[in-house]
């Protein structure tokens, strides 16, 4: 057997194309949706996320700016900065991306974006709204792993949904999200003993842990649905044979780049899993598409026109 494929660059270009159909009937009424991103400092990585996001907002024409306070900026340098932008009617959106240098208060830069503007969803505001079933913006990246299940018809209701992972930005707010989508969930972490045990109970899998292929063939039970949110740079040979041994494709591009991108799950998954997320190409794209479509719902909540987008005929985004 082997899983079924979910498309995430697929998934995350249907909705793209459904925040453009958004975008130009609100520049009918002369609103163009915008979106601030705040990169304090330095992060390699960091530095290639802002990028692809300032590219999605240019494709799907959404106005975006980028700020880059320096690395030795303090907690009230960037609290002050997202002052500026919370009063600023351009800006629909706020988006910090993390991490940021370790003298900052990162909590508190969080809680000083407008909730309104808060198209990563992590303000406290945000959360409750969440776990109370009241509109606002969710998290992108699990909202990108519900637009996954819900667009290739994955049953939830009544599944059991575990997730791997209890963080702010993924693990928690999944957790809730499939709860609200009434499946019955459990929620593991580093403490969660027999770990593979209570993940083989799972009709879900959710593997949001940043453990490259931690997720092996023992931790999934036939025919699960398998969502992969990691994402791991492996350098090392030894990592790389234990992982895609055999794999010709990948070893090309691993003695090419001298890395290549996995997952947490290990990809001999594919062949126990009834479908599965590919990494790179699953949930990442949806990531992106998400934060896309959460700019223009803060700019349809704030400037007084609905709650969210209407898709082929049903609201996305949770
Ligand atoms: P965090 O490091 O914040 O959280 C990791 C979670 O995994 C923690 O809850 C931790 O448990 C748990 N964990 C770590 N090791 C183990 C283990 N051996 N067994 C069980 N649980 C473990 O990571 P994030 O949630 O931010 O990200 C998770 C992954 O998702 C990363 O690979 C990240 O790169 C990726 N990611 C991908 C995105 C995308 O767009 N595709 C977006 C965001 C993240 P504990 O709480 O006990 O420490």
């Amino acid at each position: 057997m082997s899983a079924r494929i979910l498309d995430g660059k697929k998934i995350a270009s249907d909705i793209r194309q459904e925040v453009v159909g958004e975008i130009v009937a609100m520049a009918v009424r002369g609103i163009r949706p915008g979106l601030a991103v705040v990169l304090v400092g330095h992060n390699p990585a960091s530095e290639i996320y802002v990028r692809g996001k300032v590219k999605a907002c240019a494709e799907v024409r959404i106005y975006s700016e980028q700020h880059a306070p320096a690395e030795t900026s303090t907690t009230a340098d960037v609290c002050a900065l997202i002052n500026d932008l919370n009063r600023r009617d351009e800006i629909d959106g706020i988006l910090v991306q993390l991490p940021l240098p370790t003298q900052i208060d990162a909590k508190r830069v969080l809680m000083a974006v407008d909730p309104a503007k808060d198209v990563d969803g992590f303000h406290p505001l945000n959360v409750g709204f969440l776990s109370t079933q009241r509109p606002g913006l969710v998290p992108c990246t699990p909202a990108g792993v519900m637009e996954i299940l819900k667009r290739s018809q994955i049953p939830v209701a009544g599944q059991h949904a575990v997730i791997v992972g209890r963080s702010d930005i993924v693990g928690k707010p999944a957790a809730m999200l499939l709860l609200n989508a009434n499946a019955t969930v459990t929620v593991c972490h580093s403490k969660t003993r027999d770990l593979s045990r209570v993940c083989s109970q799972a009709d879900i899998l959710v593997a949001a842990i940043g453990r490259a292929g931690l997720i092996t063939r023992d931790f999934v039970k036939p025919g699960a649905t398998v969502i992969d949110v990691g994402m791991n740079k492996i350098t090392g040979n030894s990592e790389f044979q234990r992982l895609f041994s055999g794999d010709s494709e990948r070893e090309e591009t691993f003695r090419k780049k001298g890395s290549v991108l996995v997952g947490d799950v290990h990809p001999e998954v594919a062949q126990v899993a009834g479908a599965l997320t590919p990494v790179p190409g699953g949930v990442g794209p949806l990531t992106i598409a998400m934060l896309m479509y959460n700019t223009v719902k803060a700019a349809k909540m704030r400037r007084g026109s609905g709650q969210g987008l209407v898709a082929s005929g049903q609201q996305i985004g949770g």
